[in-house]
């Protein structure tokens, strides 16, 4: 038995603040009557229904974090270290969660979550060719040689060229002798960006993950969470 904004909010309908909301104006009804409570929980065989319509829906949720560094990108840790899905209250998710795919422990940014197999699945399959844009802060003063190898793909220590990329200098700091560059890749192959700044001369020494498809970092604060919006998680299928 689970809360019924939680439940709400878990089949996608809204946040659970607005679903309060909708109980609390009596526009939700369990099994044929209005609820205005919030405390009341409901199971699985319980029909709601919000201004008279039936709520349809599974209960599979999409969440992204913005991972901070030290965090990592798993379920669980053995040896207790903080893990990515600790970022997310409890009482928020129905059941086990995992994020798709990985950023490594230094990594910030980016992450999806979610406790949906297929869509993970499609997700982080190669053919799906997810945009994922990355920002490097490098050491060096990045010259455009650089960037047009880092374009066009470069070898990595497994001997497989990367695909073409979209490479910007975002800006340079000669005094510091540092640049900050914006990398976008549909691959995923292991320390793939950091690799290719090193392959080409210029080893990361920050890296943040600012958009993972359609899905942006905005105003979202380092550690911080929210649901994925249904257009969101519509544009990514
Ligand atoms: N590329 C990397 O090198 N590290 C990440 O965490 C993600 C992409």
């Amino acid at each position: 038995m689970e809360r019924l904004q939680k439940v709400i909010a878990n089949k996608g309908y809204c946040s659970r603040r607005n679903a309060e909301v909708l109980i609390s104006d009596g526009r939700v009804a369990v099994n044929g009557v209005i609820v205005t409570e919030l405390g009341v929980k409901v199971g699985p065989n319980d029909e709601i229904s919000i201004d008279g319509v039936k709520l349809e829906g599974d209960d599979k949720v999409y969440f992204v974090v913005n991972k901070p560094r030290g965090v990592i990108s798993a379920a669980s840790d053995e040896r207790g270290r903080k893990v990515v899905t600790d970022l997310i209250p409890v009482d928020e998710v129905p059941e086990r969660i995992y994020p798709i795919g990985r950023l490594d422990y230094d990594t910030t940014g980016v992450i999806l979550l979610t406790n949906d197999g297929e869509f993970a699945n499609m997700m982080m399959h190669p053919t799906g060719e997810i945009d994922k844009t990355y920002v490097a802060k490098v050491n060096g003063v990045v010259k455009p040689n650089a960037i047009h190898k880092l374009r066009r793909g470069v070898v990595l220590d497994d001997g497989k060229k990367t695909a073409p990329a979209e490479v910007y200098i975002v800006s340079t700091d000669k005094g510091r002798d540092l640049s900050t560059i914006q990398i976008t890749i549909h691959e995923g192959r292991y320390h793939q960006v950091k690799k290719m700044c090193e392959a080409v001369g210029y080893p990361v020494k920050s890296l943040r993950r600012s958009q993972y498809g359609c899905v942006e970092l905005g105003d979202l604060p380092t550690g911080g969470w929210r649901r994925l919006k249904p257009h969101e998680v519509k544009t990514l299928r």
